[in-house]
């Protein structure tokens, strides 16, 4: 007999303890060899004023099992409460979300009857490392970070998902035409690790028309993999055209820990009535069991849950005359689920989950990339009221003329610029400088001259490219 997998189990809020007890229902009457520890989160947690809605025995459960399941969760209101997700997914380094968008046609109803594609979205950096700052009174300034370790993984995780799980394309989006260090950057590791995945086609898109295309023709689409910002919305556009947000299960995975959870919210009006549907968590749970290795315990639910569905036994938020068979509860749904354990849907299609590899591709670590770095100037961010002439006379004064540029939100001001340009109190000041002293030099000329300095970056140049 299997050995018990141990899983960190947190019922939530809302509706979840109701669609968390149907979900483990139909766990163990399925024969998933689980050993389950419940832990609290959420609302409670937070009003007994812990900011990130997580108890210190929480995170030792977590440690431990490595498998979080989580129900929905209700954050509340004001108070300066974190988000738990993030909390959970930075702190454990849950760097790959990974979200199936199938359609149900024609049991759920869809514009997209043949959809069926996977968003990977990195978890960790772009716009949501929180680097964020209110500079002036009229501008806040957030950091967009995208690192050749972070993406490496994260596409290489797209590309071993396609292989294991039969995808024959992964398509990137990024806006490299616009961005071209940061998602530049992304896109240049995507091609690199292209080539390593001949048997995978490649494809990649320009955010936009990939958004586009992806929301008009999804069945286009296979394993598309992104940077957060993009992966976040995109992956909710994704479970929306499949014709039900409340049908998708979401993975985050890391190597030293994974955490499955439904899309959807904890829906409080919901709550004690036995009316939610608990198919997002269910899905959920069916990707932690191939997580852990129990490829076949995965395959029986799901392929119960699609004949389920496919005969018409729906929860209210499905239910649609003509289609529909029976209304049920929560409860009904499970046991529903429960009676089809062991049969396969006919319309819809069946599924089938294999071992999951040990992913010993993961620790391989990023590739050393070496360059010459070379410093060769300074951009300095200037809080000012004056107008470009008189301020641009203050820094050649102050500097002795290193001052090469001006830039106001990114367009150059001087010297060539032109009158019809909105100018904010936020000036960014190029100069030029090859030395860090001499970066401290013009740093410390520019406040003793009474300028209003906010920060500075360096200017490198790498192998002779400017990385700026
Ligand atoms: P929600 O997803 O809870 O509800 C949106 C709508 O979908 C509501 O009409 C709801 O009744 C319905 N719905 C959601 N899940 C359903 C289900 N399983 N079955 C049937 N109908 C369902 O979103 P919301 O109302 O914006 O948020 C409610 C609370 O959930 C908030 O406190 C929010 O912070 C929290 N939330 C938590 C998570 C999470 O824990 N991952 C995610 C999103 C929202």
């Amino acid at each position: 007999m299997t050995k018990k997998y141990p899983i960190t189990v947190a019922h939530g809020d809302g509706i979840g303890p109701e669609i968390m007890q149907a979900t483990l229902d139909i766990l163990l009457e399925a024969g998933a060899q689980i050993e389950i520890e419940k832990v609290e989160i959420g609302e409670k947690v937070y009003l007994a004023g812990q900011k990130t809605g997580i108890e210190e025995k929480t995170w030792e459960s977590l440690r431990r099992t490595k498998v979080f399941l989580k129900a929905p969760i209700t954050t509340p209101q004001g108070g300066g409460y974190r988000s738990l997700n993030v909390t959970v997914r930075t702190t454990l380094g849950l760097y790959a979300n990974v979200r199936p968008c199938v359609a149900y046609h024609p049991v759920i109803s869809t514009k997209h009857p043949e959809m069926d594609l996977v968003i990977i979205r990195e978890n960790e950096e772009d716009l949501y490392t929180g680097i964020e700052y209110q500079q002036t009174p009229d501008v806040c300034h957030a950091l967009k970070l995208i690192s050749r370790p972070g993406s490496e993984r994260i596409i290489r995780y797209a590309f071993e998902y396609a292989r294991n799980n039969n995808r024959k394309k992964v398509t990137a989006f990024t806006k490299d035409n616009i961005l071209k260090r940061s998602d530049g950057l992304f896109h240049k590791i995507f091609d690199e690790i292209a080539e390593e995945y001949p048997d995978i086609q490649n494809q990649h898109w320009i955010v936009d028309i990939g958004a586009a295309k992806l929301a008009d023709t999804p069945e286009q689409f296979d394993v598309v993999v992104l940077p957060n910002l993009y992966g976040d919305i995109l992956s909710d556009v994704g479970a929306q055209i499949t014709g039900s947000v409340g049908l998708v299960g979401t993975a985050n995975i890391g190597e030293k820990g994974a955490m499955f959870e439904a899309i959807h919210g904890s829906a409080p009006t919901l709550a004690g009535h036995d009316r939610a549907n608990p198919s997002g968590l269910l899905l959920a749970a069916v990707l932690m069991l191939n997580h852990i290795h129990q490829p076949d315990v995965a395959t029986l639910i799901h392929n119960a849950w699609l004949k389920t569905i496919e005969e018409g036994i729906h929860t209210k938020d499905i239910y649609r005359e003509g289609v529909s068979q029976k209304k049920v509860g929560t409860k009904a749904f499970a046991k529903a689920v429960i009676a089809r354990l062991g049969e396969t849907p006919e319309i819809l299609k069946r599924v089938k989950y294999t071992p999951s590899p040990h992913e010993d591709w993961a620790h391989h670590g990023s590739k050393p990339v070496s360059a010459k770095r070379e410093l060769v100037g300074v951009d300095v961010t200037i809080y000012s009221h004056d107008g470009v002439e008189t301020l641009s006379q203050k820094l050649i004064n102050a500097t002795r003329s290193k001052l090469e540029a001006i830039y106001n939100r990114g367009v150059t001001v001087w010297p060539e610029g032109f009158p019809e340009t909105l100018c904010i109190d936020q000036w960014r000041c190029r100069f030029s400088a090859d030395s860090p002293p001499e970066v401290v030099q013009i740093l410390s000329q520019l406040v003793e001259s009474g300028l209003d300095v906010i920060k500075s970056e360096n200017l490198y140049e790498f192998d002779g490219q400017p990385g700026y």
